[in-house]
């Protein structure tokens, strides 16, 4: 877990090639979803464009029959659950497929250096949703929708330092989790 443009993403890859796991990333898979203009996709462009979230039942439904068909690959989850209707969805998925949640990383960044690192990346990405308007939106709907899940995984949360190099972010995490 983490606000927009706090490395999640950057490193959920380095853990899953260190730890040979299955690197989901949901905003990757809606992308997806949106270049193959499938139903999903059409439906969740609006949402991701003007930089809200995609409703809960969308993706608890890509999640159960994306982990269901996994079964019991190791797998990291990068952007969901992102609400807590999604966290307690997740929770009866991993209940049904007797498996278990590892360890919740949330990796933590001030707002104006992640506004600034967003506005950097939107001159290469090409993502619709990288624009400074949109990347503001973002940051709101994480402090109002996703922010409370820090509550929610209170006993095993395990928080990261985000600012720094991408190396030196590693090491914090491997450092718990080792
Ligand atoms: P990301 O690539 O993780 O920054 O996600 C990009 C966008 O995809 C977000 O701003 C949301 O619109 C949508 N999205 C990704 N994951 C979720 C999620 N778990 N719940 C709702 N919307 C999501």
């Amino acid at each position: 877990m983490g606000p927009p443009g706090a490395g999640k993403g950057t490193q959920a890859k380095i853990l899953a090639e260190k730890y040979n796991l299955i690197h989901l990333s949901t905003g990757d898979m809606l992308r997806n979803e949106i270049q193959k203009k499938t139903a999903i996709g059409l439906k969740a462009q609006s949402y991701m464009n003007g930089g809200n979230l995609v409703p809960d039942s969308i993706l608890l439904s890509i999640m159960k029959n994306t982990l269901t068909s996994l079964k019991d690959s190791g797998t990291i989850v990068d952007g969901f659950p992102r609400t807590i209707p999604q966290a307690e969805g997740l929770s009866l998925i991993v209940e049904n497929l007797h498996s278990k949640i590892d360890y919740v990383l949330n990796i933590h960044v001030e707002e104006k250096i992640l506004i600034q690192r967003l506005i950097e990346r939107a001159q290469n990405s090409g993502r619709a949703d990288d624009t400074e308007e949109v990347i503001t939106k973002r940051q709101k709907v994480y402090a109002q929708l996703t922010a409370p899940l820090v509550d929610f995984y209170s006993n095993n949360i395990i928080q990261i330092d985000g600012d720094g190099s991408i190396e030196q972010v590693t090491q914090r995490i491997l450092e718990q989790i080792q």
